[in-house]
């Protein structure tokens, strides 16, 4: 038994029934197992399903079809030895560190001279110590996270499950944190024996991760696993690493030929009728993309690593903004790279006034709901719609939350363009022109 897996999951698959009772599949056969000994990585962007699988495994929800085991027993409900750290953690504001790490205790019924020995343990461990009876609003973020941490590890689970537990601290106090764990984990003082972390971090999953697994959305399930060799510590800037980081840039802007056609009504924009959903994503950041990668070095093409890293955007702020660019035809986005059209390159050189003009261009050209919004304010003798007749009609494609999405979206580039208005206390469309 010494090779069996902690975790193995089958073929699963978990759908969401919508308001007209059609299912929304949110994973499709998914198959992950965890070994003793491994980190495994599921990254992907936002809506992926990694915290659905998770919950999942976690036996905090059923899956609607296929298996999971966890230690050889099917998962039937949360399962002892099975740990979560969240990625800001809930702790109690009226009980001291201490006592905030002892609670995952009392629920276990763990007597209370153990309960003390083992927290103040963990409390130790994870660089907490002399901090046992502070309370939480005492402490920074950082050293909040690291009482979630203890929490979970006081139990001492064989599997920990972390959903995206460092994505709200600041750069620094996340690396530290991730380098401590790491310390600890490779000098085998950790109290598990396996980790499932949950990330749309891609240098985060190399600098970690056994194994990654990535995500991939509509329906999510897995498209690739890939393995990481480099050994511990790892360091970002060696040039194995960077060629790693790169190459699963590559794999997740991919086109799949494969894309399942029943995606296509929910794929973002290839397509792109109205019933597109479209991401929220500032001019603010469109605009300094294209002024990014239009000047020297880049001259109109660069590397989305390399881009990430000089604006401090992650997968999931970076990739709708290329998305977005690509979609408004200024630029294109595939293989790792940005590259901008002839028109992304002119926009970058505009001034504002000019650059809203171009703007409203493609916005009304490329973007079906923001032409549609349109042309209804034009043949409407008031020149005015109110947001009931675009959110209505767009439910018929997406939920009432993507629908919702989707239109402050396009008000938001409406309203840099002035291609058209919206008052936010009326909800009203119309063609005030909201510059003046
Ligand atoms: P991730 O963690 O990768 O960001 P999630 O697992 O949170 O993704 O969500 C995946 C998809 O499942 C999303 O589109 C989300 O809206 C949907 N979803 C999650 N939970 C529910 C639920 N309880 N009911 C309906 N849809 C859900
Ligand atoms: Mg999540």
């Amino acid at each position: 038994m010494e090779n069996a897996a902690l975790l193995d999951v089958r073929a699963v698959h978990k759908g969401f029934a919508k308001a007209d009772g059609a299912e929304t599949v949110v994973l499709d056969g998914v198959d992950l197992t965890l070994k003793e000994g491994e980190i495994v990585g599921l990254l992907g962007r936002s809506g992926s399903g990694k915290s659905t699988l998770l919950r999942l495994i976690a036996g905090l929800s059923e899956p609607g079809g296929g298996s999971i085991r966890y230690m050889g027993r099917p998962v039937d409900g949360p399962p002892e030895g099975l740990a979560m750290v969240f990625q800001s953690f809930a702790l109690f504001p009226w009980l001291t560190v201490l006592e905030n790490v002892e609670i995952g205790l009392e629920a276990i019924g763990v007597p209370r001279d153990e309960r003390r020995r083992r927290s103040l343990e963990a409390i130790d461990l994870i660089g907490l110590d002399g901090f046992e009876s502070a309370y939480p609003r005492e402490l920074s973020g950082g050293m909040r996270q690291r009482v979630g941490f203890a929490r979970a590890l006081v139990v001492h689970p064989n599997i920990l499950l972390m959903d995206e537990p460092f994505s709200a601290l600041d750069v620094l106090t996340a690396e530290t944190l991730r380098t401590d764990f790491l310390d600890l984990w490779s000098e085998g003082q950790l109290p598990i024996k396996g980790v499932i972390l949950v990330t749309h971090n891609i240098e985060e999953a190399v600098l970690m991760c056994d194994r990654i697994l990535i995500f991939g959305s509509n329906p999510g399930r897995i498209l690739r696993e890939i393995r990481v060799d480099l050994p511990q510590p790892r360091a970002r800037l060696d040039p194995d690493f960077r060629a790693l980081v790169e190459s699963i840039y590559v794999e997740m802007t991919a086109r799949r030929p494969t894309e399942p056609a029943s995606a296509a009504r929910t794929e973002r924009f290839p397509g792109s009728g109205i019933g597109s959903v479209l991401p929220r994503v500032s001019t603010n950041l469109l605009s300094g993309l294209m002024e990014l990668v239009d000047a020297a070095p880049y001259n109109g093409e660069a590397d989305l690593p390399v881009i990430a890293s000089a604006l401090h955007l992650e997968v999931d702020d970076l990739f709708p903004v290329a998305e977005t660019l690509q979609m408004l035809r200024f630029a294109e986005f595939a293989g790792g790279d940005i590259k901008l059209s002839a028109e992304g390159r002119h926009f970058a050189k505009l001034d504002t006034d000019e650059r809203k003009g171009l703007f409203a261009k493609h916005l009304l050209t490329y973007v079906p709901l923001a032409g549609h919004i349109r042309r209804v304010l034009d043949e409407r003798h008031s020149q005015t719609a109110p947001w009931s007749r675009f959110a209505d009609e767009l439910e018929d494609y997406m939920s009432s939350d993507d629908a919702a999405r989707s239109l402050r979206a396009v008000i938001s580039w409406g309203r840099y363009a002035e291609a058209f208005a919206y008052d936010d206390d009326t909800m009203v469309f119309s063609l005030d022109n909201p510059g003046e």
